[in-house]
Parts: C-alpha cells; structure tokens; sequence
C-alpha cells in the first residue's frame, strides 16, 4: 500500500481550476517525477499532497491517515517531522551560515548545537559542499544553495521529500548534480521523493512519471 495518496482532487483559485481531478500515490523510497507544462497544476497537486494547500475537494492519506481529517496544529507537525521540502529559489536563511542553515530543523526538533552541527556538517559532506560550511547563502552559486537546502531537507530524515523545480533555476550541468546528490541521498535514507518538474532530463532521475495536464492525471494514479 503506497505510502502518500492523493484522490481526485479538485482545486481552484477563483476562476481558475489548477486540479481538475487529479491523483498521485507514492510508495516508501520511490522517487516520483510530476510532469506537465506550465501552468498544469504541478506545484498545486505538490502543495495539496504535502498538506501546504487544503483541496477544495479529494482525500490525501499518509501512512494511512486522512491529512483533511487534522487540525492545522497535527498538519504542521506531520510536516515538519515526517516531510523535508526543496524549492526553487530563496529557502535558506540568509543571515546563518550553511552549516547553521542546515542544522537550523535538528536544533527546532531539541537537538543541542554540537550534535546538532556535527550531523549537519555531515550532510553537507554527503551532498560535497563541505567546503562551504561557514560561508552565508547570499556567498555560495546556486547549484551549492541548492545542495545545502537539499541537505536541510533531509538532515531530520524525513519519509517523504517534496521537491518543486530544484534545479529550475540551475544550468544543467549544476541541475544534473543537484539532481544526482538528491536522488542518491534519498535512496541512502529511504527517503520518497516527489519531483515536480517540467524537464524531462530530470524526470530522468524518478522511477516513475505522473503527467498533469489541464489539472488532470491518468486514470492509473486513481487506482494505488
Ligand atoms: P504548474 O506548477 O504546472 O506551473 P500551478 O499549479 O502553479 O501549475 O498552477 C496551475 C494554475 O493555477 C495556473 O493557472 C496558475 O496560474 C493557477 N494558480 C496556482 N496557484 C495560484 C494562486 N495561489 N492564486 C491564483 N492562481 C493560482
Ligand atoms: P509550522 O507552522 O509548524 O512552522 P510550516 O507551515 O512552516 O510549519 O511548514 C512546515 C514545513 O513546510 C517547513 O519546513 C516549511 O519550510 C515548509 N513549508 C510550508 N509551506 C511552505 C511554503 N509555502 N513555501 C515553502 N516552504 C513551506
């Protein structure tokens, strides 16, 4: 049974339907690329599977829990200790350093600065930007952002990543990188990644391909 389901699920912005029916499943550790042009409803179908955006109809169960049967309270908290989220631009806190920045989610969980540190550090070495620990966001590339805020992401384990447009903002040399890092660390902690992206090289990355068109995905996603 997969881990994350999301139902036919419906969602407008006044006028506009971004989910018109659309479905996902993701199994534990399976990496899920969520394909479409732009302005299909990917980030809104990311957004309403990580429990960020409520459907304005649809269910969506983790781990065989109704997330629309929460309070925003238990929501927030599944968030923060079960998911780990990368975006495309503008997620790390630019007054902290790399290593702070990482270790920023263990030491929010109750984990003193020197363990907490010390695991971060370790991440940032995994995703080969020790060397840039004790520099701020605002002094790195952006392929070395992007590895530092995946390593943040994963840093407290998380069963699920959440991915929109990670290398969105990346030349492809970087953006194959970034997408080989992630894959791979996500494989290590057995971590399910859902992918939002529009470029097929790295969708190249998933095991499998969800397609939303018009709001719409297969029928196929329906049937987990
Ligand atoms: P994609 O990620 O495939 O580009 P989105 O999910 O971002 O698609 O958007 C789907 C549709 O919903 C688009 O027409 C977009 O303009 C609209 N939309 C998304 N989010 C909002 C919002 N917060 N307010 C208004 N319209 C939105
Ligand atoms: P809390 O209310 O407990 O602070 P949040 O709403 O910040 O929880 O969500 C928890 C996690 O989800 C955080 O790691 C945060 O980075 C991420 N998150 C939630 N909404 C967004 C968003 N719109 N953009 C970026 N990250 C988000």
């Amino acid at each position: 049974v997969p881990l994350l389901v999301g139902r036919d699920l419906h969602k407008s912005y006044g006028p506009t339907a971004a989910l018109d029916g659309a479905s996902i499943h993701v199994r534990a550790g399976e990496i899920v690329a969520v394909m479409g042009p732009s302005g299909s409803g990917k980030s809104t179908l990311l957004h309403c599977a990580a429990g960020i955006v409520p459907p304005d109809s649809g269910r969506i169960s983790y781990d065989g829990r109704e997330l629309n049967a929460m309070s925003d309270v238990e929501r927030s908290a599944l968030r923060r200790r079960e998911f780990g989220f990368v975006f495309q631009f503008g997620q790390l806190v630019p007054e902290l350093t790399c290593l702070e920045n990482v270790a920023l989610p263990l030491r929010l969980d109750g984990v003193k600065r020197r363990e907490a540190e010390r695991r971060a550090a370790g991440w940032l070495d995994r995703l080969e930007v020790a060397d840039i620990a004790h520099q701020r966001p605002g002094e790195v590339s952006g392929g070395q952002g992007q590895r530092v805020a995946v390593a943040r992401a994963l840093v407290n384990r998380p069963r699920v990543l959440f991915a929109d447009e990670p290398t969105g903002a990346l030349d492809s040399l970087n953006g194959e990188r970034v997408m080989r890092l992630l894959t791979q660390a996500a494989r290590e902690s057995d971590t399910a990644v859902v992918l939002v992206t529009h470029e097929t090289r790295v969708a190249a990355y998933s095991d499998r391909e969800v397609v939303v068109r018009d709001g719409r995905t297969r029928d196929a996603e329906l049937v987990a």
